[in-house]
Formats: structure tokens, C-alpha cells, sequence
């Protein structure tokens, strides 16, 4: 099935990789996570088969779409590599001072977050993506997982614990990787790259598709609330209020950031 998989992937999503697969709502990505996780797949079969589509591609968009995605199977590799050579990442962040960091590890917070139940459209569809069908897309991926470090403040290895129990394609090098990444904590780091959940949903589900699949409760809600989570009380029929805002939230995060920075 994970050779069929790569086959329909490679004839015809590849060559238009890059952009679709920054859009949670276009079936743009090839969905080989699971496979390559397991080894239904082999990552030397993924890159074989890349390499093959390049030699027939017409155009240098079909080229870069191409040298896009085979850049994705690289940063798996990075990550099994700085596993293989830190394995002391998996438990705990790669940079000493996040260790001192002062979570606030909400556990209310924590438990809507990870049911989709936390009044931001864009991470609870996400998070109900992941699950009702146990995958995310990439993007949806960064954008829950700086919502719960850097909005809700919360020790973002309970965001990775909670991904590896949901996810089908459960690896601990990708996971841990995207996790640190996300948190700052990594071999990456950029601490004040704080993702705003509307803006990141303005410009990757710009009419609302991939919220109202997930989270339809809210389909008959106007795409300007819908991304912005700005949603009339009338409006709402059941749906959770916001749990905090953002604003407030990213000023705490950056204070508390400074404590830790010296
Ligand atoms: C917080 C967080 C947690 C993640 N947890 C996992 C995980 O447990 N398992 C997992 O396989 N991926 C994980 N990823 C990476 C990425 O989200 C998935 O690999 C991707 O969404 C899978 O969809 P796809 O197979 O359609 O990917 P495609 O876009 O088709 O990419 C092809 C393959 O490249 C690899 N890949 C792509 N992006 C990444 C990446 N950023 N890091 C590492 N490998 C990548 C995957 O093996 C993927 O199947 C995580 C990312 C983040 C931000």
C-alpha cells in the first residue's frame, strides 16, 4: 500500500509540492509519514522515486516542487541523525537554559487544547484532525504546537507526549525535532518566532475549508470571524469562548523568555 502510496504521490502531487503542501485544506503532501515511520517505506525509495520524476519534469516549477520535497525527507534525516548523535534530546531540550524556564502548564488549558475544545478555530480543527484521523498536516503541526508552548505556556513535552499517543505516524527523532523546533529549545533556535494562529489561518486556509471540515459547528460562521476566532456569541451554538488572548499571552511568553535568557 506505501509503495502504491509513493507511486500515485510521485505521478501527480509532486509536481506541484511546493505551493499546495503549505495549504492544510489541498490534499498537497504525499501522506507517507506512517510508511516512513515504519518502514513500509524506505526513505532511499522516496528519494529514488523524486529523483526519477526530475529527469521527466517539464518545467523548473515541477524542478523545485520536486528539490522542495526531497528537502522535507532531508530534515527527517537531520533529525534521526541528531537523535542518533544527541540522544539525550529525548529527554529534555537540546538548549540548557529552557530548562529553567517557568511553565505555567495550565492543565485545563492543556486538556482543551489537546481535544480541540480551545475557542481558536485553526488549532481546533487541527487538533480534531489529529484525532479523529490520527495525521496533521505539517503546518497545522507548527501552528498547534506554538499555540500550546508560547500561548498557553505549557512545557511543550506534553504537547510531544500527546502527539506520539495520537499520531499514526509517531516518530520520536521527527517529533521530538518538531517539538524543539517549535519551542525554540532545538538546534534552531529562533525564541521569538511566536506563530499567530488568525494570521497563520489568513494565509493558509484563506476561505475557511480546512476550519469548516473539522470544526462544523462553525461552518455556517463568515470567513473573517472564522479565521480570526472572533466569533459573536449568537454565533457560537456551543462553541467554546477563547481561552486566552494572544496579545497577552505572547507579552508573558516574552517576559518570561528574558528570565531564562541570561
Ligand atoms: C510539532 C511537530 C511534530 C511532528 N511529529 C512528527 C512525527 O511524529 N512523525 C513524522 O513523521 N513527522 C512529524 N512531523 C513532521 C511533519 O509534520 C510530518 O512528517 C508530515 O506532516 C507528514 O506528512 P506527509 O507524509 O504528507 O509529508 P510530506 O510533506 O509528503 O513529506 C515527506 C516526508 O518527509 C518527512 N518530513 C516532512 N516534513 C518533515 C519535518 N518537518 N520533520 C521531519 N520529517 C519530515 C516525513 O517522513 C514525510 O512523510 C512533526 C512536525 C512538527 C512541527
Amino acid at each position: 500500500a506505501a509503495a502504491e502510496q509513493l507511486a500515485t504521490f510521485a505521478d501527480g502531487a509532486l509536481l506541484a509540492y511546493e505551493p499546495d503542501r503549505n495549504f492544510p485544506g489541498i490534499p498537497g503532501t504525499s501522506y507517507l509519514s506512517a510508511g516512513l515511520s515504519v518502514g513500509t517505506v524506505s526513505p532511499r525509495q522516496a528519494w529514488c522515486a523524486a529523483q526519477g520524476v526530475k529527469e521527466i519534469a517539464r518545467s523548473d516549477e515541477q524542478r523545485q516542487a520536486i528539490t522542495v520535497w526531497e528537502q522535507e525527507l532531508c530534515w527527517r534525516e537531520f533529525y534521526q541523525q541528531a537523535l542518533f548523535h544527541f540522544p539525550e534530546l529525548a529527554d529534555g531540550p537540546y538548549r540548557e537554559q529552557w530548562r529553567r524556564f517557568p511553565w505555567e502548564n495550565n492543565s485545563d488549558w492543556f486538556d482543551a487544547w489537546r481535544e480541540g475544545q480551545t475557542g481558536m478555530p485553526i488549532i481546533d480543527a487541527a487538533m480534531r484532525q489529529l484525532n479523529q484521523s490520527g495525521w496533521m498536516h505539517n503546518r497545522c503541526r507548527m501552528i498547534v504546537a506554538s499555540f500550546l508552548v508560547k500561548d498557553l505556556i505549557c512545557d511543550w513535552r506534553w504537547g510531544e507526549r500527546a502527539f506520539m499517543e495520537l499520531e499514526v505516524d509517531g516518530d520520536l527523532a521527527a517529533n521530538n525535532g518538531g517539538w524543539q523546533w517549535s519551542a525554540s529549545s532545538g538546534m534552531d533556535p529562533k525564541p521569538l518566532r511566536i506563530f499567530n494562529p488568525a494570521t497563520q489561518a489568513s494565509k493558509f486556509d484563506a476561505e475557511g475549508e480546512y476550519i469548516r471540515e473539522w470544526v462544523p459547528e462553525l461552518r455556517h460562521v463568515n470567513t473573517k470571524d472564522l479565521i480570526s476566532g472572533e466569533i459573536a456569541a449568537l454565533e457560537r451554538r456551543g462553541y467554546p469562548e477563547q481561552l486566552m488572548n494572544h496579545k497577552v499571552q505572547q507579552a508573558k511568553f516574552k517576559a518570561l523568555y528574558a528570565t531564562i535568557r541570561s
